[in-house]
Parts: structure tokens; C-alpha cells; sequence
């Protein structure tokens, strides 16, 4: 991109696993009214890296339900699979400054947070296969969360040294993630709580690569019945197509924002919910579907 970048760029980046379900459709539409509040832009970048989680109607379906609910993103969607020697070439740039290293060690082996057992491992020594891990050692994170404040993790004690590829060579969720908010100039991401453990190490890696940060919003989980989050693992249900609008008026509701009951198009639904945009409405509890 050229010129001088747009002060606000947001993004929503669904794994194509399945089609959207409620609770993705509830951070989609909190980053994008965060983003259309802004006049920012909003993009879509599909996280296929995957490939044996995926589903190959998924990205198509995604692209038609966000569109029956009026969310257009801006330009063209980005596709992680077109991304790996971007990947490549920052792992690279980690392995030059001694910041990743092989390691061997099986899942089962790890109980809790891992213990640094391949950390003094050299690549020389190392036969294939095996995965790459960051070295935390010692690092510290604070950010300003704009949903819940201030965060602080110690990446060592509380996450581990973390993967940034995989065994099975495929590049890990958080290396790719910031390389392409970086690459996309995203500024602002708002995104399910969820993913708000992921966060410090998406910062670190920031830090290890010389990468912008940009700011996290994290919006609670919606939880089914027994308390556990909807997830398409779990095959929660699809969003309807068909009748978006109380749906929509739905996620507004989760997401503590007025929902418009004068309103009777989804358009209008989402210019009112712009207008009336507030951040700092959004509750902190995640939010029970029934
Ligand atoms: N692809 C991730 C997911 O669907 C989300 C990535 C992100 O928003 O950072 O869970």
C-alpha cells in the first residue's frame, strides 16, 4: 500500500472452518460498527492455513452470509494461503536473530506451559521433523485492552515459548496473524475474547519483527446453554440468511448497543447502530444463546 495509511483499518478474519454462527456474526459486526464509527475501513481476510480443518464451501458462504447482513468489507479479500513465503521470510527474520528454535518435543509430552526442553537446540542437530518455537524468555507484555483495560502477561510464566510453525510445517495462527494486520495496515482489532490469550504473543512477535501493534478490543464469547462458546467444532448453528434483521438486532442487543425498534431494513439497522456506536457499552460477561 502507498500514501499515507488511513487512520483507521479494521478487519474481520475468520478461519473457514464452517459457515458463520452466531457468535462470529457478533464480532464481525462489533468490528465493523467500531471501524464504520471511526469512517475507518474495513477488511476480510480469510485465515485459510489450515487446510485439513477447513471447509472449501466455507469462504464462499462466509462472503454470502456477511452480505445478507449488510456487512461489505472494503477491497479485496485477503486469503492467508496466498501469504506463506510472507511467512516464510519473518520466520526467517526470527531464525536470524536466534529467536526461534527446533524443537521435538511430542504434545503428550507437555503437561501445562512449556517447560523450554528443546530451548538450547541448534538447527544442525536437528532432524525432521520438527516444530519451531519463539524463545520468551523473560518477556514481558502490557497493552490497554479497549474493552477490558489493562492486560499484563509474562509470556515466559503464563504462555510459554510458543509455536510459530508446526511439525506438519504449517505456519502457526499467531505468526500469520500479525504479519498480515501488519501488512494490511490494520490499526484496530476487535475480535471474540477468545482469542484474547493469543494476544500478548501476537504483541511479542510485533516487538521480535519490528511490526506495528495495533489496538485490541476484545468482545466476550457467546456462550450455548451450558456455558460453553459457540464454536463450529461444536457445529453451532449457521446464522439464517434469510431473515437477518432480528437477527442483527440480536447481536446488537449482545453487544449492548441500542437496536433500533423503529427500523426495517438491515441498512438502516446498521446506519442507526453506527450513529449510536459505543464501545464502552459492551459488557465484559459473555452472554449466554439460547
Ligand atoms: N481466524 C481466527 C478465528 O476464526 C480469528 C483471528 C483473529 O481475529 O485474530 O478464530
Amino acid at each position: 500500500m502507498t500514501g499515507r495509511p488511513p487512520a483507521y483499518v479494521g478487519r474481520f478474519a475468520p478461519s473457514p472452518t464452517g459457515p458463520l454462527h452466531f457468535g462470529s456474526l457478533v464480532a464481525a459486526v462489533g468490528s465493523y460498527l467500531d471501524a464504520k464509527k471511526h469512517n475507518g475501513q474495513w477488511l476480510l481476510r480469510i485465515e485459510d492455513l489450515d487446510p485439513p480443518r477447513e471447509s472449501t464451501t466455507a469462504p464462499a458462504e462466509i462472503m454470502s452470509q456477511l452480505r445478507a447482513y449488510g456487512l461489505f468489507w472494503d477491497g479485496d479479500v485477503l486469503f492467508q494461503s496466498s501469504r506463506l513465503n510472507a511467512y516464510e521470510e519473518n520466520l526467517g527474520r526470527l531464525r536470524n536473530q536466534g529467536l526461534v528454535f527446533p524443537c521435538i518435543c511430542s504434545r503428550k509430552s507437555i503437561v501445562g506451559v512449556y517447560p523450554g526442553a528443546c530451548r538450547s537446540r541448534s538447527y544442525e542437530s536437528t532432524e525432521v521433523p520438527f516444530a519451531e518455537r519463539l524463545l520468551t524468555a523473560g518477556r514481558k507484555v502490557e497493552y490497554e485492552d479497549l474493552i477490558f483495560g489493562t492486560r499484563y502477561c509474562d509470556v515466559e510464566q503464563d504462555v510459554g515459548d510458543f509455536i510459530v510453525k508446526r511439525k506438519d510445517k504449517l505456519f502457526a495462527y499467531q505468526l500469520a496473524v500479525i504479519v498480515d494486520d501488519a501488512y494490511q495496515e490494520v490499526t484496530h482489532v476487535i475480535r471474540g475474547s477468545d482469542l484474547m490469550d493469543s494476544t500478548p504473543r501476537q504483541i511479542l512477535l510485533a516487538e521480535y519483527l519490528s511490526l506495528p501493534v495495533p489496538a485490541f478490543g476484545h468482545i466476550p464469547v457467546v456462550t450455548d446453554v451450558s456455558g460453553h462458546k459457540l464454536s463450529k467444532q461444536t457445529h453451532a448453528a449457521p446464522v439464517d440468511r434469510q431473515n437477518p434483521l432480528p437477527v442483527l438486532r440480536q447481536v446488537l442487543n449482545v453487544l449492548g448497543q441500542h437496536f433500533g425498534s423503529n427500523v426495517n431494513t438491515v441498512e438502516q439497522l446498521l446506519d442507526f447502530a453506527i450513529q449510536q456506536w459505543d464501545i464502552n457499552r459492551i459488557p465484559r460477561d459473555s452472554f449466554r444463546y439460547v
